[in-house]
This record gives structure tokens, sequence and C-alpha cells, in this order.
């Protein structure tokens, strides 16, 4: 862990190191586990990959021992997940009850100490202490035998692929930190007669610990009724600071006064989710109250400043998004609310453009955003003020969220976001252009195949391993078209798919 970005991304979070052994080896051996398998934990603390502190606990022994160092990782809130190795023998049957009591996200990580073998010098003292090949072994049985859910990651702990790897999951593993704990705010509901965005709040709650309710729009109308002239004349400048604006919506110009409220909008929101507590929101152009533009600006950059937030009522877009921004801290490129809108078929590689109505972050933005204010054909309310910006050509993913009924699917797509064909002179939002992998028809046609929702996260700081740890964390199933995808094999991964998770749900 070692940019400042990270440090104080994700200060105070912690993963835990432990290691397994057994008593049988005498005092001697123990020692060399324990100094050996501090060398370990701290190669993948400093290692600028693993954004999270590593921490090295006692080496466990004995099931009593282990049983209680899962029930303080538990409860311990810095604590994101937990790291295991059995560095020598560790008998599993020692894990049963641990493992039973362990509620954090765990990666069984397979290494040992060296990583060149002593062919010349080799006896039974070493092959005694270095015998992970086979410790890790039993221990993998017995998470198998339990149906623990985990990442399995193989190799030495100085090895780039490796620390990226423990990097990635630490990583979700805060993402699930921040789904367990997350309150999220609904300003009126969903957009009406729309079926994706509709879901199972309950079964949010109970599966991913998010707590999602709904406020009527009129009560944030209270509070930015109540925002001071001096708070919006800072925020005005920091716009102006930020971001490119044409004289009128500057201060003295005839436009001003669309800027200044949704400045204010901005203030309301941001004081109502802090009071709160909320972590992300929902807003609904259908009801706006007594608000006189739809939120945009405003819900811009408090996108990003790391809050959730999906449109028409998208509660679970917006937790999504939440969940992968905390994950996302302290990487270069950018985390959006984002909806697939218009296609380019005519080059040779057909194209994606995505937008929203107002609402994409600008932390995706490839240039200086433009503040402008325009019409709005939809909704009926003042001209909103927004950033206009064109996202930076960079590798990432899509993903969306839908509820099938009997249970969550979330559909992943890898795609390139790239330069548009031609300039965009009269589009007044802002906007992604990318090309989904493996290519559009296959993508496109699997995303429909899978029942993928319109509107997405589109992340260029995440990737595939971090949405299937994450996946594999809340035991939920994710449907990933990436560049070896076919037709056939996504229809057969559906079917299965089906099947697992319809015999994986309780009875
Ligand atoms: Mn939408």
């Amino acid at each position: 862990m070692n940019t400042k970005e990270q440090q104080v991304a994700f200060e105070g979070s912690e993963i835990w190191f432990l290691t397994g052994s057994q008593g049988l080896y005498g005092e001697e051996t123990l020692q060399q586990v324990a100094e050996q398998s501090q060398r370990v934990a701290a190669a993948l603390d400093g290692a600028d990959a693993v954004p999270v502190r590593v921490v090295w606990k006692p080496v466990l022994t004995d099931a009593g021992a282990i049983r209680k160092t899962m029930g303080e990782a538990n409860e311990d809130p810095n604590c994101l997940g937990v790291i295991t190795w059995m560095h020598t023998f560790s008998p599993a049957k020692m894990w049963i009850s641990g493992l039973d009591a362990l509620r954090k996200p765990l990666l069984h990580l397979h290494t040992q100490a060296d990583a060149a073998l002593p062919w010349a010098t080799i006896d039974m003292d070493f092959m005694n202490l270095n015998q992970a090949a086979h410790g890790d072994r039993e221990y993998g049985f017995m998470l198998t035998r339990l149906r623990t859910p985990r990442t399995t990651v193989s190799g030495h702990a100085g090895s780039p692929r490796v620390q990226a790897r423990v990097g990635s999951w630490a990583r979700a593993a805060a993402g699930a930190a921040a789904a367990r704990g997350l309150k999220l705010a609904r300003f009126g509901d969903n957009m009406r007669n729309v079926a994706v965005t509709e879901g199972d709040k309950v079964e949010a709650e109970i599966r991913f610990g998010m707590s999602v309710n709904t406020w009527g729009v009129n009560d944030l109308v209270a509070v930015v009724e109540r925002v001071s002239d001096s708070a919006v004349d800072a925020v005005v400048a920091e716009y102006g600071d930020l971001y490119e604006m044409d004289a009128d919506l500057r201060p003295g110009g005839d436009r001003h006064h669309s800027v200044r409220y949704q400045a204010r909008i901005e203030v309301a929101l941001r004081s109502f989710l802090e009071e709160g507590g909320f972590g992300a929101f929902t807003t609904n152009f259908e009801d706006l109250g007594g608000l006189r533009q739809l939120p945009g600006l405003a819900v811009q950059r408090l996108m990003a400043d790391g809050y959730g937030f999906g449109g028409e009522g998208d509660w679970k877009t917006s937790a999504l998004l939440r969940v992968l921004k905390v994950a996302a801290q302290g990487l270069p490129g950018g985390t959006s609310f984002m909806e697939d809108y218009t296609y380019d078929l005519a080059s040779e590689t057909p194209k994606i453009l995505g937008a929203h109505m107002l609402e994409v972050c600008p932390t995706i933005a490839g240039e200086k955003p433009r503040l402008e204010v325009h019409p709005l054909g939809i909704g009926g309310r003042e001209d909103p003020a927004r950033l206009v910006f064109t996202a930076a050509p960079a590798a990432g993913i899509t993903i969306g969220w839908s509820d099938l009924g009997d249970r969550f699917r979330w559909v992943a797509n890898e795609i390139d976001v790239v330069e548009p064909s031609e300039p965009l002179p009269n589009l007044p939002v802002a906007r992604a252009v990318w090309e989904p992998r493996p290519d559009f028809e296959t993508a496109t046609e699997g995303w429909l195949t899978a029942g993928g929702p319109h509107h997405t996260v589109l992340s260029t700081q995440l990737g595939a391993d971090e949405l299937t740890d994450l996946a594999e964390v809340f035991q939920t199933e994710l449907v990933l078209i990436d560049a070896d995808t076919t037709r056939r094999s996504l229809a057969k991964e559906l079917r299965w798919s089906a099947a697992y998770h319809r015999l994986n749900q309780r009875l």
C-alpha cells in the first residue's frame, strides 16, 4: 500500500493475514512459520497493487484460536476480510468451527515463503517446513466441503500477478463492506410502468445489507429553500474554477440564475445525504415536487464525490455505483451511472453511444467539463444546468443489475471506451462512446438474452476480477460477457447458471 491517494482512501481499513499450522511441529518450527508468514504478509502489505493494510496475526494451531480470530474479524469494523494460508499442514477439521463463524470475505492464498527450491541442500527439515503444497490442499478441501465462498489465488507473494489479484480482491472486500452499511435515499418512486428498475428491496437488504427507503421529494425541496445565499456563492465560485463556462452563466450574466438554482440543489442534497448518513440516492423526473430544475449538475458533482446515483428511481444501479466507487478509490479512470442510448452501426467496428438525460459522472471525463444550461425535452421544468464532456478512452466494464424474480443477476460486459468518430457539437449532455467485447453483435445479443438492464455502471477503474470477487462474496449470479464469449457458450452458461442458482436457494 504505497500511493498517498490510496492511503487516504482506505485509511483505517485492514485485511488480516492468518497462517495455519499445528502444534505437532514444536516451538522451533513454529517460530520459523511465524517469521516466514510475517515476510509473506509484509510483501503483500508493501505492494502498490494492494490498497489496504495487510495485518499479520499470530500463527493458528488449534480450533479454539481459529474460532476466536474469526469472531474478532467479524466484529472489527476496520477488518474488510481475511487472507488464509496454510504454511504447513493444518488439519482442516480444526477450521470447521471458525470458517462456519466467518462473515467476512475470504481469500485463500496458496503460496510458499521462498520462490526457489534449494535443490542442492534440500533435506527433510526443509520438506517439513515448506509443505503448503499439501497443507493448502487439505484446507481447500474443507472450504469446498463447507461450500465457503472465497477467492483462491496461487503463486509467490512477490509476483505482480498475485499482488494484483490480492489487490482486486481487497477492493471487492471494501465494496462489500460499503454495501453492508449502505443507506440509500430514494426521492420518489420508480418511473411509472418501467420494469427493469423495479426490484426486491427486502431481498437486497438480506443479501447485500443495504437499506433502501423512500422520501417525498418535497422533503428535499424544504432543504433547498433553506439554503443560504452565501453557501450558493461558495459552490458557484468552485464551478468557476473547475469548469469551462460562457460569460452569461457566470455571476452577473443573464442566465446565471439557472446555475445558482442548481447550486442550491447541490448544497441541499449534500446536506440531506450527510445528515442522514446516506451513501447513495435516486431521483425521478416524473416526481420533482417543488423542484424547479431536474437535478443535473448537482447529481454529477455528488457522484464525483463518491455517492451512488440512479435515475428514474433506479436504486439498484445507484447502490451498485456506490459499491464500485468505494472499490475503485485511488485508481486511474472513473466510474459513472450510464445508459446505453444509441448506436453507430455503420462504422467497421459498431459503437455504443451512452449518456443519460443529464447525470453522467465527470470522473470519466477526458477533458475539462463545460458547464452549460439547456432546455430539457422531458419533465416540463426550467432549463437545468449540467456538465458536458466526452469520456476518456480506456478499457473498462459496464455492469447492470436485474431482478429475475427468484434471484438477482448482474450482467457485465468488458468494453473499450473510444473517441467519438466525429465531434458532437449539438449534443448538450455528457457522453461515452465504446466498443463492447468480443464484438457488438455477440455482446448485445448476450446482454439481451441475459435480461440485462438499460441502466448500468460504467467503470474504467475496475475489471472482471473485482466483479467476480464481489459476486462470490455475495453469492450473486454474474454473467460476464468478455473477449472469450461466444453466442453458444453464453446460451449454455445462462441455462446452467439458472439451474445452479435455483438449486443453490434455500427451500
Ligand atoms: Mn434512464
